[in-house]
């Protein structure tokens, strides 16, 4: 039977409005501006990673999460203009949090993950690269294309240094014709259990993972959804800028219509820092899977976020709540 565990990979230092704004302004080089000036908003927000057990085709770890050396070397580690845009503290990463430790704690090795599937090239997905000897990377042939993009002309889409850690690199084409209302999709294992779709946006070539498990199915969205309540994308927008703005839109309509469609799937998002996360999907997905009950109360809670026409309830639209401290770290309202 497959499993599938979620990875808690540390966590990342963001303003608030590159998570919520970007119906609020953070658009196009105001988003950039302003991702490089606001420093009295900020949030903490966890980096998660989905691993996959195949009773066939082994162990498949979707996105990679952030290393050592990002987190604790940050300074010396980024050069050139990454070195300047971000923050020292970007990243927080403890030993526990550290890819071996996490998959260990699973009753895992990271010598044997055969495959990493990263939904993007971004930093925060792909650093745990360099934990990992025998895992070959998969990504798809947009993301690959793309990867010497720079936004504005001088923003790197990629950090090389973090994508040479890949020992291998295989890109995906979307050769498995169209599944449910996806034009085109990939099958990353030969039983047709766990499959690619194409949501791009939040880059050029961003993909989802969708995983059917007994009685249910799973789709692992990366950063297409950084939480849930990016689902209701009419009340709520990630930041953005590059070309592909309208694209994580589309992408995030063609997801609310997949789970009209199969109305037992469940949502496993990039970043969520919610109870959704920490109440209902982690606990159950700690053990490889969701019970019935699990995904009934997963019903219920997703019923206090959303209406009954996809929008979020007032009281569960994010607001930004201030911290006290010197660091301007606050939290999210919901
Ligand atoms: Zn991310």
């Amino acid at each position: 039977m497959i499993k599938v565990f979620s990875v808690r990979l540390g966590s990342t230092k963001v303003p608030f409005g590159q998570f919520y704004g970007g119906l609020d302004g953070w658009r196009g080089m105001q988003a950039v501006y302003r991702f490089a000036t606001d420093k009295k908003h900020f949030i903490i927000v966890p980096i998660h990673a989905y691993l996959i057990d195949h009773p066939e085709e082994g162990l498949i770890l979707v996105d990679a999460g952030i290393n050592w050396q990002q987190t604790h070397e940050h300074g010396d580690y980024y050069r050139g203009i990454a070195h300047y845009l971000f923050d020292e503290d970007e990243y927080q990463l403890s030993r526990e949090e550290e890819l071996p430790a996490a998959l260990a704690r699973l009753g895992y090795r990271a010598e044997d993950v055969r495959k990493v599937v990263a939904t993007h090239l971004h930093e925060d997905h792909i650093g745990g690269l360099s934990y990992l000897p025998n895992a070959e990377l998969v990504i798809s042939k947009d993301e690959w294309t793309n990867r010497h993009w720079k936004l504005f002309g001088f923003l790197p889409m990629v950090y090389q240094p973090s994508l040479e850690a890949a020992r291998k690199i295989t890109t995906i084409d979307y050769d498995a014709g169209a599944h449910q209302n996806f034009a085109a999709s990939h099958d990353l294992t030969a039983d047709g259990t766990v499959k690619v779709l194409p949501t791009p946006g939040h880059t050029p070539g961003h993909l989802c993972v969708l995983v059917q498990l007994d009685g249910y199915q799973l789709l692992i969205t990366g950063d297409t959804l950084y939480t849930l309540r990016h689902l209701a994308n009419d009340d709520v927008q990630a930041f953005g800028a590059g070309d592909w703005v309208p694209n994580q839109n589309a992408s995030i309509r063609q997801i609310a219509e997949l789970r009209r469609r199969i109305p037992e799937l469940i949502l496993a998002p990039g970043h969520d820092h919610s109870d959704y996360q920490f109440k209902h999907l982690a606990p159950g997905l700690a053990k490889g899977g969701l019970t019935p009950e699990e995904r009934a109360a997963i019903r219920a809670y997703e019923e206090t976020v959303f209406t009954a026409g996809g929008r979020l309830h007032p009281e569960a639209v994010p607001r930004y709540l201030p911290g006290t401290g010197a660091d301007h770290v606050g939290r999210v309202s919901g």
